[in-house]
Protein backbone atom coordinates (compact mmCIF):
# COMPACT_ATOMS: atom_id res chain seq x y z
CA UNK A 1 0.00 0.00 0.00
CA UNK A 2 1.65 3.21 -1.23
CA UNK A 3 0.55 6.33 0.31
CA UNK A 4 -2.94 7.04 -0.67
CA UNK A 5 -2.32 10.74 -2.13
CA UNK A 6 -0.46 8.74 -4.86
CA UNK A 7 -3.45 6.24 -5.86
CA UNK A 8 -5.17 6.99 -8.88
CA UNK A 9 -9.07 7.87 -8.08
CA UNK A 10 -10.54 6.60 -11.64
CA UNK A 11 -14.04 7.96 -10.25
CA UNK A 12 -12.56 11.58 -10.02
CA UNK A 13 -10.57 10.74 -13.26
CA UNK A 14 -13.81 10.49 -15.37
CA UNK A 15 -14.97 13.55 -13.52
CA UNK A 16 -12.04 15.80 -14.80
CA UNK A 17 -11.63 14.45 -18.13
CA UNK A 18 -15.32 14.72 -18.41
CA UNK A 19 -15.06 18.51 -17.56
CA UNK A 20 -12.09 18.86 -19.87
CA UNK A 21 -14.22 17.62 -22.66
CA UNK A 22 -17.23 19.71 -21.94
CA UNK A 23 -14.97 23.01 -22.14
CA UNK A 24 -12.58 21.78 -25.10
CA UNK A 25 -16.28 21.10 -27.22
CA UNK A 26 -17.93 24.58 -26.47
CA UNK A 27 -18.28 26.69 -29.08
CA UNK A 28 -17.96 29.47 -28.43
CA UNK A 29 -16.24 29.63 -25.36
CA UNK A 30 -18.37 31.32 -23.43
CA UNK A 31 -17.01 34.71 -21.91
CA UNK A 32 -17.96 34.76 -17.97
CA UNK A 33 -17.49 37.30 -15.68
CA UNK A 34 -14.36 38.09 -14.05
CA UNK A 35 -14.76 40.47 -10.55
CA UNK A 36 -18.50 41.00 -12.41
CA UNK A 37 -19.18 37.98 -9.93
CA UNK A 38 -16.81 38.18 -7.17
CA UNK A 39 -16.47 35.27 -5.01
CA UNK A 40 -17.55 35.91 -1.64
CA UNK A 41 -14.18 35.34 0.93
CA UNK A 42 -16.96 32.85 3.58
CA UNK A 43 -17.24 30.78 0.38
CA UNK A 44 -13.45 29.98 0.86
CA UNK A 45 -13.28 29.89 4.59
CA UNK A 46 -12.16 26.78 6.31
CA UNK A 47 -11.68 24.84 2.75
CA UNK A 48 -8.09 23.93 3.61
CA UNK A 49 -8.22 21.79 6.73
CA UNK A 50 -6.32 18.67 8.18
CA UNK A 51 -8.45 15.86 6.72
CA UNK A 52 -8.75 16.95 3.26
CA UNK A 53 -12.64 17.23 1.16
CA UNK A 54 -14.12 14.86 -1.18
CA UNK A 55 -12.82 15.87 -4.31
CA UNK A 56 -15.78 15.81 -7.02
CA UNK A 57 -17.78 18.18 -4.18
CA UNK A 58 -14.63 20.74 -4.46
CA UNK A 59 -14.42 20.38 -8.46
CA UNK A 60 -18.17 21.41 -8.35
CA UNK A 61 -17.54 24.02 -6.33
CA UNK A 62 -14.54 24.74 -9.00
CA UNK A 63 -16.88 24.25 -11.75
CA UNK A 64 -20.08 26.41 -10.05
CA UNK A 65 -18.11 29.34 -8.34
CA UNK A 66 -14.95 29.81 -8.94
CA UNK A 67 -14.78 29.15 -12.74
CA UNK A 68 -17.18 31.47 -13.86
CA UNK A 69 -15.41 34.61 -12.03
CA UNK A 70 -12.58 34.30 -14.60
CA UNK A 71 -13.00 35.87 -17.75
CA UNK A 72 -12.32 33.31 -20.45
CA UNK A 73 -9.90 34.68 -22.46
CA UNK A 74 -9.48 32.26 -25.25
CA UNK A 75 -13.43 33.50 -26.11
CA UNK A 76 -13.95 35.06 -29.33
CA UNK A 77 -15.39 37.73 -27.58
CA UNK A 78 -12.60 38.71 -25.52
CA UNK A 79 -11.04 41.49 -27.45
CA UNK A 80 -8.84 43.34 -24.53
CA UNK A 81 -5.21 43.92 -23.36
CA UNK A 82 -4.09 40.72 -25.59
CA UNK A 83 -6.21 38.23 -26.03
CA UNK A 84 -5.03 34.53 -25.84
CA UNK A 85 -6.54 31.85 -28.41
CA UNK A 86 -5.26 28.41 -28.02
CA UNK A 87 -6.00 25.90 -30.64
CA UNK A 88 -7.78 22.76 -29.33
CA UNK A 89 -4.54 20.82 -30.12
CA UNK A 90 -2.43 23.01 -27.98
CA UNK A 91 -5.09 22.29 -25.17
CA UNK A 92 -4.95 19.16 -25.36
CA UNK A 93 -1.71 18.36 -25.46
CA UNK A 94 -1.19 20.65 -22.72
CA UNK A 95 -3.13 17.73 -20.88
CA UNK A 96 -0.72 15.43 -21.63
CA UNK A 97 2.30 17.69 -20.71
CA UNK A 98 0.19 18.41 -17.25
CA UNK A 99 -0.84 14.46 -16.51
CA UNK A 100 3.09 13.05 -17.63
CA UNK A 101 4.71 15.82 -15.13
CA UNK A 102 6.53 16.53 -17.96
CA UNK A 103 10.21 18.36 -17.21
CA UNK A 104 11.50 20.21 -19.82
CA UNK A 105 14.69 21.89 -17.77
CA UNK A 106 18.00 19.72 -19.37
CA UNK A 107 19.27 17.95 -21.85
CA UNK A 108 20.43 14.87 -19.44
CA UNK A 109 16.34 14.28 -18.63
CA UNK A 110 14.19 15.62 -21.08
CA UNK A 111 15.93 15.44 -24.40
CA UNK A 112 12.69 14.24 -25.67
CA UNK A 113 10.76 17.76 -24.93
CA UNK A 114 14.16 19.59 -25.75
CA UNK A 115 14.39 18.32 -29.84
CA UNK A 116 10.79 19.06 -30.41
CA UNK A 117 10.54 22.24 -28.23
CA UNK A 118 14.27 23.01 -30.48
CA UNK A 119 12.47 22.03 -33.61
CA UNK A 120 9.36 24.83 -32.76
CA UNK A 121 11.89 27.76 -32.07
CA UNK A 122 14.18 27.06 -34.86
CA UNK A 123 11.07 27.22 -36.86
CA UNK A 124 10.23 30.68 -35.36
CA UNK A 125 13.93 31.74 -36.26
CA UNK A 126 13.19 30.90 -39.45
CA UNK A 127 10.51 32.37 -40.37
CA UNK A 128 11.64 35.55 -38.66
CA UNK A 129 15.07 35.65 -40.60
CA UNK A 130 17.17 34.91 -37.80
CA UNK A 131 20.54 32.74 -38.73
CA UNK A 132 20.57 28.91 -38.54
CA UNK A 133 22.09 28.83 -35.63
CA UNK A 134 20.33 31.09 -33.27
CA UNK A 135 18.21 29.51 -30.20
CA UNK A 136 17.00 30.02 -26.89
CA UNK A 137 14.47 28.57 -24.77
CA UNK A 138 10.44 29.30 -24.35
CA UNK A 139 9.91 30.91 -20.94
CA UNK A 140 7.06 32.10 -18.99
CA UNK A 141 6.30 35.30 -20.82
CA UNK A 142 7.70 38.36 -22.49
CA UNK A 143 8.33 39.52 -19.12
CA UNK A 144 10.81 37.16 -18.30
CA UNK A 145 11.90 37.06 -21.83
CA UNK A 146 13.02 40.55 -22.35
CA UNK A 147 14.52 40.32 -18.50
CA UNK A 148 16.73 37.67 -20.12
CA UNK A 149 17.35 39.15 -22.95
CA UNK A 150 18.70 42.52 -21.20
CA UNK A 151 20.25 40.98 -18.76
CA UNK A 152 23.09 39.16 -21.53
CA UNK A 153 22.65 42.67 -23.79
CA UNK A 154 23.96 44.34 -20.50
CA UNK A 155 26.41 42.16 -19.54
CA UNK A 156 27.47 41.58 -23.10
CA UNK A 157 27.82 45.72 -23.66
CA UNK A 158 30.00 45.94 -20.55
CA UNK A 159 32.28 43.43 -21.15
CA UNK A 160 32.72 44.95 -24.55
CA UNK A 161 33.58 47.90 -23.17
CA UNK A 162 35.97 47.96 -20.21
CA UNK A 163 36.95 51.42 -20.49
CA UNK A 164 32.78 52.51 -19.21
CA UNK A 165 32.22 52.51 -15.39
CA UNK A 166 29.44 49.58 -15.50
CA UNK A 167 27.13 51.54 -14.11
CA UNK A 168 26.92 53.80 -16.37
CA UNK A 169 25.90 51.89 -19.56
CA UNK A 170 22.37 52.77 -20.84
CA UNK A 171 20.22 51.32 -23.04
CA UNK A 172 18.19 53.19 -26.25
CA UNK A 173 14.23 52.60 -26.03
CA UNK A 174 11.46 54.10 -27.48
CA UNK A 175 8.52 56.13 -24.99
CA UNK A 176 6.37 53.57 -26.15
CA UNK A 177 8.18 50.44 -24.86
CA UNK A 178 6.36 47.94 -23.28
CA UNK A 179 6.08 48.55 -19.42
CA UNK A 180 8.24 44.89 -18.97
CA UNK A 181 11.16 46.64 -20.53
CA UNK A 182 11.21 49.38 -17.98
CA UNK A 183 10.87 46.89 -15.20
CA UNK A 184 13.32 44.58 -16.95
CA UNK A 185 15.93 47.55 -16.87
CA UNK A 186 14.71 48.60 -12.98
CA UNK A 187 15.42 45.09 -12.19
CA UNK A 188 18.65 45.37 -13.80
CA UNK A 189 19.50 48.91 -12.87
CA UNK A 190 20.49 49.64 -15.99
CA UNK A 191 19.00 53.57 -17.18
CA UNK A 192 18.03 54.45 -20.49
CA UNK A 193 18.24 57.00 -23.47
CA UNK A 194 14.17 57.48 -23.96
CA UNK A 195 13.78 58.52 -27.14
CA UNK A 196 10.71 60.55 -28.26
CA UNK A 197 8.93 58.81 -31.20
CA UNK A 198 8.01 60.07 -34.47
CA UNK A 199 4.41 59.27 -34.17
CA UNK A 200 4.87 56.54 -31.57
CA UNK A 201 7.35 54.69 -33.97
CA UNK A 202 11.03 54.26 -33.16
CA UNK A 203 13.04 55.12 -36.05
CA UNK A 204 16.66 54.82 -36.78
CA UNK A 205 16.50 59.27 -37.55
CA UNK A 206 14.60 59.08 -34.54
CA UNK A 207 17.32 57.16 -32.22
CA UNK A 208 20.26 59.31 -34.59
CA UNK A 209 18.64 62.72 -33.12
CA UNK A 210 18.58 61.75 -29.12
CA UNK A 211 22.05 60.20 -29.62
CA UNK A 212 23.31 63.23 -31.46
CA UNK A 213 21.87 65.40 -28.41
CA UNK A 214 22.62 63.49 -25.66
CA UNK A 215 25.89 64.28 -23.75
CA UNK A 216 27.19 60.31 -23.02
CA UNK A 217 26.05 58.82 -26.22
CA UNK A 218 28.77 56.67 -25.84
CA UNK A 219 27.24 55.04 -22.82
CA UNK A 220 24.24 53.50 -24.60
CA UNK A 221 24.95 49.80 -25.62
CA UNK A 222 22.04 48.43 -27.07
CA UNK A 223 19.11 49.52 -28.54
CA UNK A 224 15.24 47.69 -27.74
CA UNK A 225 12.53 47.78 -30.48
CA UNK A 226 9.25 46.68 -30.29
CA UNK A 227 7.55 45.01 -33.20
CA UNK A 228 4.11 45.97 -32.82
CA UNK A 229 3.36 47.98 -29.42
CA UNK A 230 0.56 46.50 -27.43
CA UNK A 231 -1.74 49.50 -27.09
CA UNK A 232 -1.80 50.48 -30.82
CA UNK A 233 -0.15 47.66 -32.86
CA UNK A 234 2.81 49.84 -34.39
CA UNK A 235 6.10 48.11 -35.44
CA UNK A 236 8.95 50.17 -34.78
CA UNK A 237 11.49 50.50 -37.88
CA UNK A 238 13.51 47.37 -37.67
CA UNK A 239 15.43 47.68 -40.25
CA UNK A 240 16.71 50.75 -39.47
CA UNK A 241 17.06 50.33 -36.15
CA UNK A 242 18.83 47.51 -36.91
CA UNK A 243 21.00 48.15 -39.46
CA UNK A 244 22.42 51.21 -36.98
CA UNK A 245 22.97 48.65 -34.25
CA UNK A 246 24.99 46.67 -36.31
CA UNK A 247 27.49 49.56 -37.51
CA UNK A 248 27.58 50.63 -34.34
CA UNK A 249 28.25 47.48 -32.39
CA UNK A 250 25.17 47.75 -29.91
CA UNK A 251 23.15 45.06 -28.43
CA UNK A 252 19.54 44.95 -30.66
CA UNK A 253 16.91 43.65 -28.73
CA UNK A 254 13.43 43.30 -30.45
CA UNK A 255 10.21 42.67 -28.21
CA UNK A 256 7.86 41.28 -30.41
CA UNK A 257 5.59 39.66 -27.51
CA UNK A 258 2.77 40.62 -29.41
CA UNK A 259 3.20 41.26 -32.65
CA UNK A 260 5.78 39.37 -33.78
CA UNK A 261 3.53 36.68 -34.56
CA UNK A 262 2.69 38.92 -37.81
CA UNK A 263 5.63 37.59 -39.45
CA UNK A 264 3.45 34.76 -39.90
CA UNK A 265 0.95 37.29 -42.04
CA UNK A 266 1.49 37.15 -45.77
CA UNK A 267 0.20 41.25 -46.15
CA UNK A 268 2.76 42.75 -43.26
CA UNK A 269 5.92 40.16 -42.92
CA UNK A 270 7.43 43.22 -44.76
CA UNK A 271 7.62 45.18 -41.63
CA UNK A 272 9.75 42.44 -39.60
CA UNK A 273 12.93 42.27 -42.04
CA UNK A 274 14.90 43.74 -39.82
CA UNK A 275 14.76 40.65 -37.25
CA UNK A 276 17.63 39.87 -39.36
CA UNK A 277 19.59 42.22 -37.48
CA UNK A 278 18.10 41.46 -33.98
CA UNK A 279 20.83 39.89 -31.21
CA UNK A 280 17.71 38.52 -29.36
CA UNK A 281 14.04 38.09 -30.41
CA UNK A 282 10.72 37.16 -28.75
CA UNK A 283 7.21 36.27 -29.70
CA UNK A 284 4.78 34.99 -27.34
CA UNK A 285 3.26 31.85 -28.58
CA UNK A 286 0.40 32.65 -25.93
CA UNK A 287 -0.80 35.74 -27.61
CA UNK A 288 -0.86 35.42 -31.28
CA UNK A 289 0.09 32.01 -32.60
CA UNK A 290 -2.65 30.59 -30.59
CA UNK A 291 -0.50 28.53 -27.68
CA UNK A 292 -1.87 28.28 -23.87
CA UNK A 293 -0.40 30.61 -21.24
CA UNK A 294 2.12 31.07 -20.24
CA UNK A 295 4.74 30.33 -23.14
CA UNK A 296 7.20 32.61 -24.64
CA UNK A 297 9.79 31.97 -27.38
CA UNK A 298 13.45 33.35 -26.63
CA UNK A 299 16.12 33.41 -29.26
CA UNK A 300 19.25 34.54 -29.28
CA UNK A 301 21.40 35.40 -32.61
CA UNK A 302 24.21 33.86 -30.59
CA UNK A 303 22.84 31.51 -27.83
CA UNK A 304 26.36 30.64 -26.86
CA UNK A 305 26.91 34.12 -25.50
CA UNK A 306 23.27 34.19 -23.68
CA UNK A 307 24.15 30.92 -21.87
CA UNK A 308 27.79 31.91 -20.79
CA UNK A 309 25.83 34.71 -18.68
CA UNK A 310 22.51 32.83 -17.90
CA UNK A 311 23.39 29.47 -16.80
CA UNK A 312 22.90 28.61 -13.51
CA UNK A 313 25.95 27.52 -11.31
CA UNK A 314 25.78 24.94 -8.68
CA UNK A 315 27.87 22.07 -7.81
CA UNK A 316 24.78 19.92 -7.56
CA UNK A 317 24.21 21.34 -11.53
CA UNK A 318 27.66 20.31 -12.83
CA UNK A 319 26.81 17.08 -14.37
CA UNK A 320 24.48 19.09 -16.45
CA UNK A 321 27.45 21.48 -17.67
CA UNK A 322 30.30 18.76 -18.48
CA UNK A 323 32.33 18.53 -21.98
CA UNK A 324 33.23 21.05 -24.36
CA UNK A 325 30.91 24.17 -26.57
CA UNK A 326 30.84 21.70 -29.60
CA UNK A 327 29.50 19.04 -27.24
CA UNK A 328 26.78 21.02 -25.48
CA UNK A 329 23.70 19.47 -25.13
CA UNK A 330 21.21 22.13 -24.87
CA UNK A 331 19.66 23.13 -21.34
CA UNK A 332 16.85 25.31 -21.99
CA UNK A 333 17.35 25.89 -18.71
CA UNK A 334 20.76 27.65 -19.57
CA UNK A 335 19.28 30.51 -21.64
CA UNK A 336 16.66 32.26 -19.03
CA UNK A 337 16.13 33.67 -15.93
CA UNK A 338 14.41 30.46 -14.60
CA UNK A 339 15.59 26.44 -13.82
CA UNK A 340 13.02 24.14 -13.31
CA UNK A 341 10.48 24.47 -16.18
CA UNK A 342 7.85 22.23 -17.88
CA UNK A 343 7.94 21.76 -21.50
CA UNK A 344 6.14 24.73 -22.05
CA UNK A 345 6.83 24.67 -25.73
CA UNK A 346 5.43 21.25 -26.09
CA UNK A 347 1.75 22.36 -26.76
CA UNK A 348 2.55 24.88 -29.62
CA UNK A 349 5.05 22.41 -31.04
CA UNK A 350 2.04 19.81 -31.09
CA UNK A 351 -0.22 21.94 -32.41
CA UNK A 352 1.92 23.33 -35.09
CA UNK A 353 3.00 19.88 -36.12
CA UNK A 354 -0.56 18.57 -36.54
CA UNK A 355 -2.15 21.87 -37.64
CA UNK A 356 0.43 22.73 -40.41
CA UNK A 357 1.80 25.83 -40.84
CA UNK A 358 -0.65 27.41 -43.64
CA UNK A 359 -3.07 27.02 -40.50
CA UNK A 360 -1.34 29.36 -38.71
CA UNK A 361 -0.46 32.05 -41.66
CA UNK A 362 -4.55 32.17 -42.43
CA UNK A 363 -5.07 32.43 -38.58
CA UNK A 364 -3.00 35.19 -38.01
CA UNK A 365 -3.93 37.03 -41.49
CA UNK A 366 -7.91 36.76 -40.22
CA UNK A 367 -6.96 39.29 -37.44
CA UNK A 368 -5.80 41.75 -39.51
CA UNK A 369 -8.21 41.54 -42.06
CA UNK A 370 -11.20 41.57 -39.44
CA UNK A 371 -9.14 45.22 -37.92
CA UNK A 372 -9.38 46.14 -41.38
CA UNK A 373 -12.52 45.56 -42.16
CA UNK A 374 -13.45 46.97 -38.57
CA UNK A 375 -12.10 50.22 -39.30
CA UNK A 376 -14.30 50.09 -42.63
CA UNK A 377 -17.26 50.33 -40.78
CA UNK A 378 -16.30 52.45 -38.29
CA UNK A 379 -15.00 55.30 -41.06
CA UNK A 380 -18.88 54.59 -42.39
CA UNK A 381 -20.39 55.10 -38.98
CA UNK A 382 -21.76 58.22 -37.69
CA UNK A 383 -21.33 57.49 -33.97
CA UNK A 384 -17.49 56.80 -34.05
CA UNK A 385 -14.03 57.53 -35.66
CA UNK A 386 -10.73 56.45 -35.83
CA UNK A 387 -8.05 57.79 -33.35
CA UNK A 388 -5.35 56.40 -35.69
CA UNK A 389 -5.65 53.94 -38.61
CA UNK A 390 -5.62 50.05 -37.85
CA UNK A 391 -2.04 48.67 -37.04
CA UNK A 392 -1.73 44.58 -37.03
CA UNK A 393 -4.76 43.44 -35.27
CA UNK A 394 -5.45 46.44 -32.41
CA UNK A 395 -8.29 49.33 -33.87
CA UNK A 396 -8.25 52.39 -31.43
CA UNK A 397 -11.74 54.43 -32.25
CA UNK A 398 -13.00 57.30 -30.34
CA UNK A 399 -16.85 57.39 -29.57
CA UNK A 400 -18.17 60.92 -30.30
CA UNK A 401 -18.94 63.41 -27.08
CA UNK A 402 -17.80 60.41 -24.63
CA UNK A 403 -16.08 60.77 -21.37
CA UNK A 404 -13.93 58.10 -19.35
CA UNK A 405 -16.48 57.42 -17.28
CA UNK A 406 -18.87 56.58 -20.12
CA UNK A 407 -16.06 53.91 -21.94
CA UNK A 408 -16.24 52.14 -18.38
CA UNK A 409 -19.68 51.51 -17.90
CA UNK A 410 -20.13 50.35 -21.62
CA UNK A 411 -17.09 48.27 -20.91
CA UNK A 412 -19.27 46.59 -17.56
CA UNK A 413 -22.49 46.22 -19.91
CA UNK A 414 -21.09 44.69 -22.62
CA UNK A 415 -19.29 42.02 -20.01
CA UNK A 416 -22.81 41.90 -18.26
CA UNK A 417 -24.35 41.06 -21.48
CA UNK A 418 -22.12 38.68 -22.03
CA UNK A 419 -21.58 40.35 -25.75
CA UNK A 420 -17.62 41.06 -25.49
CA UNK A 421 -14.99 41.88 -23.56
CA UNK A 422 -13.70 45.24 -24.51
CA UNK A 423 -11.88 48.04 -22.28
CA UNK A 424 -10.95 51.60 -23.28
CA UNK A 425 -7.32 52.68 -23.33
CA UNK A 426 -5.57 56.04 -22.81
CA UNK A 427 -4.14 57.64 -26.28
CA UNK A 428 -1.78 60.51 -26.11
CA UNK A 429 -3.51 61.45 -22.89
CA UNK A 430 -7.31 60.85 -23.85
CA UNK A 431 -9.66 57.72 -23.04
CA UNK A 432 -10.67 56.14 -26.31
CA UNK A 433 -11.95 52.80 -27.23
CA UNK A 434 -9.78 49.29 -28.22
CA UNK A 435 -10.35 46.45 -29.89
CA UNK A 436 -6.99 43.87 -30.04
CA UNK A 437 -8.13 41.18 -32.27
CA UNK A 438 -6.74 37.36 -31.84
CA UNK A 439 -9.32 34.51 -32.07
CA UNK A 440 -9.77 33.36 -35.98
CA UNK A 441 -13.53 32.67 -34.61
CA UNK A 442 -14.23 36.24 -33.91
CA UNK A 443 -16.93 37.34 -36.36
CA UNK A 444 -17.91 40.25 -38.18
CA UNK A 445 -21.66 40.14 -36.72
CA UNK A 446 -19.64 40.03 -33.33
CA UNK A 447 -18.27 43.63 -34.28
CA UNK A 448 -21.29 45.22 -35.76
CA UNK A 449 -22.66 44.16 -32.30
CA UNK A 450 -20.07 45.78 -30.35
CA UNK A 451 -19.93 48.71 -32.58
CA UNK A 452 -24.01 49.20 -32.06
CA UNK A 453 -23.64 49.08 -28.72
CA UNK A 454 -21.50 52.34 -28.69
CA UNK A 455 -24.64 54.58 -30.20
CA UNK A 456 -26.41 55.66 -26.92
C1 LIG B 1 2.41 41.19 -23.55
C2 LIG B 1 3.65 41.92 -23.86
C3 LIG B 1 4.78 41.79 -23.03
C4 LIG B 1 4.74 40.99 -21.76
O1 LIG B 1 4.53 39.66 -22.02
P1 LIG B 1 3.96 38.66 -20.90
O2 LIG B 1 3.88 37.38 -21.63
O3 LIG B 1 2.62 39.20 -20.53
O4 LIG B 1 4.91 38.68 -19.76
C5 LIG B 1 5.94 42.42 -23.41
N1 LIG B 1 5.99 43.17 -24.53
C6 LIG B 1 4.91 43.33 -25.34
C7 LIG B 1 5.05 44.16 -26.58
C8 LIG B 1 3.72 42.70 -25.02
O5 LIG B 1 2.66 42.84 -25.83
Amino acid sequence: MGNEMFEFDAALGDAVFAYCRERLSMDPVPLDYGSLHPVAPELMKGLIRPEGRNAKEVLEFFEETLAPAVVSIDSPGFLAFIPNAPTKNSLLFDMVVACSGLNGTSWLESSGVVVAENQALEFIADTAGMPADSGGAFVSGGSIGNLSSLTVARDVGRAKRPALNPRDVRFAISEDAHSSIGNALHVLDVATLTVATDDHRFTRESLELALAADPHPENVIGVVATAGTTNAGIVDDLEGLGSFARDNDLWFHIDGAYGGAAIFSSTHRHLFTGIRHADSFIVDPHKWLFAPLDCCALLYRNPTVARKVLAQQASYLDVLHEGTDEEYEWNPSDFGIHLSRRARGLPFWFSLVTNGTAAYESAVQSAIDLAQRTQELIIESDHLEMVRPSSLSIVLFRRKGWSAERYNEWSHELLRSQIAFVTPTKWEGETVGRIAFLHPNTTEAMVREILDSLRD
